[in-house]
């Protein structure tokens, strides 16, 4: 195979190369992980809470080598500090609640008078998880660590334009021999994945919804099922009522944290009339202050686009909507140092019909409409095709509430901003095209990879044909 050359996203250089597997490779890695989980599976789940525990041990040894690779994958070192943490994180809420989750499996059994069963769950023998470049390490073991527990064995293919933390990664997974049988990582890009699909007895992919529509079709073709978690184009509602520095604070947090380069980021918000100057005042003020991390990395709050291409989408879309009358009122121009960054960028006078209010942006900008009764605001909210979350913010909970339960998306954040991404036990589907398949988020994390099985006893004498016989309906 080709050598896939890597940019830096701080310097814009090619500063790193890497071999995808060949077909051949990737099937016999597959083959390998399929025979090791037969016997993964068998062992008890404290044994794999042990294993996983032990992982969560040497990836917090082993840090300054991954985080200084996810840094150089992403151009920002805070945000990869966070990124490790909250794995280790993951890794010990999921070894806590896998037990009960799976003790509650083992007690369901239901008994009629003569019949009785019991559900064995059954793990997906090798599950597929296809990553983005966003957050290369916090994505590509997400949904790794519960399929792990459940006793899945997990091959990975992170994104190919950031795939420079996968060898320190797999060091400290070499460092747990029973892990590394079960669990590895090959980065590869488009083609790779669309092979992985095949390979596979799930997938889950993160993504653009372009390329999960394509990765849902082929897991189709292939019968198996797929967990698509795609982008978003998240709302924020602040009513008249709203403590609006609150708001501002926690828009603009919501809309430029990693650059925007998250599903869950703000990228609309809705104010209500009687507020909107004083609100676009602040967030303009508070916008105004972020800095970039250049030319010191080692300073500022924004980082570059990942991928630079990203930057030349959301310059697209800025144009656009300023062509179609949109004024800005800070930022606005992507800047080119090597890397590509944006200074938060506020917008007014945006429509419905800007590219900007349309399509996921992945950028630090905070377009901002007015609206006047809340059926309004409920309306403007659940437009577009985008379906992920959203926030509210209001002078009472009961008035957040009720707008909240009126928008179509899986998770609402009440007076702050991204709150699903902190709260990792809540349940919550993708609405619209934001995905598709069990919450990745609350119990269903982990009991989405197991199939129920149903053991069924007959304790009487079995039917027998004769009790179909036609001529017993004339008696
Ligand atoms: P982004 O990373 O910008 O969200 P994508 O949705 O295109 O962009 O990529 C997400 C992941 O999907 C990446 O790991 C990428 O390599 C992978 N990918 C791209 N094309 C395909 C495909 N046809 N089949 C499977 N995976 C793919």
């Amino acid at each position: 195979m080709q050598p896939i050359d890597v940019v830096n996203p701080w310097s814009g250089i090619v500063d790193y190369q890497f071999v995808p597997p060949t077909a051949d490779e990737l099937a016999a890695e597959a083959a390998r992980l399929r025979r090791a989980q037969l016997a993964w599976r068998n062992q008890t789940l404290g044994h794999r809470v042990d294993v996983l525990s032990r992982f969560r041990e040497t990836l917090l040894a082993r840090r300054e080598p991954i985080t200084a690779a996810l840094a150089a994958d992403t151009g920002r070192h805070l945000v990869a500090v966070a990124e490790l943490l909250a794995t280790a994180g993951a890794i010990d809420r999921w070894c806590r609640q896998a037990p009960a989750l799976m003790a509650e499996a083992d007690g369901r059994s239901v008994q009629t008078p003569s019949i009785r069963y019991r559900n064995q769950w059954v793990p997906y023998a090798l599950v597929g998880v296809i990553s983005p470049w966003n957050f290369p390490l916090t994505l590509a073991l997400i949904d790794a660590i519960p399929a792990l527990l459940a006793g899945c064995a997990v091959l990975i293919k992170p994104s190919e334009i950031t795939p420079r933390f996968v060898e320190p990664l797999a060091e400290a997974i070499a460092a747990v021999p029973e892990l590394a049988e079960v669990l590895s990582f090959r980065p590869g890009a488009g083609e790779t994945g669309a092979q992985l699909v095949t390979l596979v007895d799930a997938v889950c992919f993160t993504g653009s919804v372009r390329t999960g529509r394509i990765v849902g079709e082929a897991a189709a073709r292939a019968f198996i099922p797929a967990f698509l978690e795609l982008g978003g184009k998240d709302p924020a509602i602040v009513t008249a009522s709203a403590d609006l520095e609150r708001a501002a604070i926690a828009i603009v947090r919501g809309s430029v944290l990693a650059n925007g380069q998250a599903c869950q980021s703000l990228e609309r918000v809705y104010v209500h009339e009687s507020v909107y100057e004083d609100f676009v005042a602040r967030v303009v003020a508070r916008a105004s202050a972020v800095t970039i991390n250049w030319p010191d990395p080692a300073k500022g709050v924004s980082g570059p686009f990942i991928w630079a291409r990203q930057g030349v989408v959301v310059q697209q879309q800025i144009n656009d909507a300023i062509a179609r009358g949109a004024r800005v009122l800070c930022g606005g121009q992507v800047e080119d140092h090597g890397g590509k960054w944006l200074l938060p960028t506020v917008l007014v006078d945006v429509t419905h019909d800007m590219l900007l209010m349309n399509d996921e942006t992945f950028g630090p900008v905070i377009p901002v409409m007015k609206y006047r009764s809340e059926d309004e605001a409920v309306e403007l909210a659940n437009f577009g095709v985008y379906g992920l979350s959203a926030a509210v913010f209001a002078g009472t909970e009961d008035e957040a509430l009720r707008i909240a339960e009126r928008i179509d998306a899986g998770g609402v954040s009440i007076n702050d901003a991204a709150l699903t991404g902190v709260m990792h036990e809540c349940e919550k589907h993708s609405f619209k095209c934001s995905g598709l398949g069990g919450s990745r988020m609350g119990p269903s994390g982990f009991t989405r990879f197991f199939r129920r099985k149903a053991l069924i006893v007959q304790e009487a004498q079995p039917t027998p044909i004769a009790a179909f016989d036609e001529t017993l309906l004339a008696r």
